[in-house]
């Protein structure tokens, strides 16, 4: 038996009964989010039992949607390194500086949590077609998954998608189309052959568990961090999957009693040719508009319109956080920094974050002595043939 007791609409509040397929709640079209029996699992499991489990994301097991450990899809995903960066945070009077290192996952990026999680459920619920619209990643990751489960994948993304995206997401297996536009258009396209081929959508917030799975990453940082939390989390927000997962994990992890109430400020990163989070928080919007012409070689973060725009919103500003743009210019140059800094090859995503901090540290909205985070969200070697060239 899982500790999952319900589906909740996140615009109604809604409840709907776990243990059936769904995507965005029937009543409202808007993301389901998973309810668990908190007082329960509080009695059960303690902080000081991880330090035996397996090292993926999968040892937070009561938290996540599963019934058994026989169910899950792995590939090891989860349980990365959290990475001091005493040198470079030193010349910017930064003592508390850490990346945390979503590139070792098993396909190079932080997607593989969420479609872990999504293709188990899909697996458990009974579909056996998967569909996604992608700016890049999470095909490649939806397609490993799907492998590894024997399940079909459909995956379509841009066709200026880095090359590693649509090569991975083909020697897995998957069904690629390539479509000239944006994520929004190959999602365009995806909806007008899904419905007569019976494929299931695993899109960003369109079902319940890329969340469930991508929320482990804040379990992972208060248990680094000997069950606490940070000062500022920095965060590349395309969809804002994992910004919002963190803050339920946060909130889930105060009702279980294994932190306090203190809360990190949350940053959305975003690229000045892609930035309609940071736009909407400027106006004081509760939700985005479409970004017309995105334009950035941060593939991850290409990204015109979030489903979870509200949820993004709500959460930045709740935590007392901000949203920062950053030019593609910052971010090659604060991508080399860090790599010849620190011997750390960062995604283009991950060097947003830096390249942010540093204004946000300029403008005096971090502090010398905060714990701070820098989500470097896929590794630097996916984007060979992406980066601008010449050093
Ligand atoms: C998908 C992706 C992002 C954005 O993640 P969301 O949770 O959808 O906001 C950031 N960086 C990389 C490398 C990605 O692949």
């Amino acid at each position: 038996m899982s500790y999952v007791s319900y589906l909740e609409c996140s615009r109604t509040q809604t409840e709907y009964p776990a243990g059936e397929l769904y995507n965005l709640s029937p009543d409202h079209e808007a993301p389901l989010l998973v309810r668990y029996r908190l007082d329960a699992i509080r009695k059960v499991v303690h902080p000081e039992d991880f330090s035996r489990r397996s090292q993926s994301m999968w040892r937070y097991l009561e938290v996540l949607p599963v019934s058994s450990g026989n169910e899950i899809v792995t590939l090891g995903e989860g349980y990365t390194p959290l990475l001091k960066i005493a040198k470079l945070g030193s010349s910017y009077d930064l003592e508390n500086l850490f990346i945390k290192d979503e590139g070792v996952n098993p396909t190079g990026s932080f997607k593989d949590r969420g479609l872990s999680a999504a293709v188990t459920m899909s697996m458990v619920l009974g579909a056996d077609k998967l569909c996604i619209p992608t700016a890049g990643n999470a095909g490649g990751s939806l397609a490993a998954y799907a492998a590894r489960a024997g399940l079909d994948a459909f995956v379509f993304m841009p066709q200026d998608t880095p090359s590693s995206n649509q090569m991975e997401a083909q020697l897995f297996g998957a069904q690629v189309s390539k479509v000239d536009g944006l994520i929004s258009d190959a999602a365009r396209l995806m909806g007008e052959r899904q419905e007569k081929n019976g494929w299931f959508d695993v899109s960003t917030l369109k079902e319940p568990y890329r969340i469930e799975g991508k929320k482990t990453m804040g379990y992972e940082l208060a248990e680094q961090l000997g069950w606490s939390v940070p000062d500022v989390i920095l965060y590349p927000t395309g969809g804002g999957t994992g910004l919002i997962g963190m803050c339920k994990a946060f909130e889930e992890m105060e009702q279980l009693g294994w932190i306090g109430s203190k809360r990190p400020r949350m940053v959305a990163v975003q690229a000045s040719g892609c930035a309609p989070i940071v736009k909407a928080f400027a106006k004081g919007s509760r939700d985005s508009e479409f970004w017309q012409g995105a334009n950035t070689f941060a593939a991850g973060i290409r990204v015109p319109k979030a489903l979870g725009d509200f949820l993004i919103l709500r959460d930045l500003r709740k935590s007392n956080g901000t949203a920062v743009a950053v030019s593609d210019d910052q971010i090659w140059k604060a991508l080399k920094e860090v790599a010849s800094e620190e011997g750390f090859f960062m995604c283009p995503e991950g060097a947003a974050c830096w390249a942010a901090l540093k204004i946000l540290r300029e403008k005096g909205w971090v502090r010398e002595k905060e714990k701070i985070i820098l989500f470097n969200t896929a590794s630097g070697y996916k984007y060979l043939d992406h980066l601008p060239r010449g050093c």
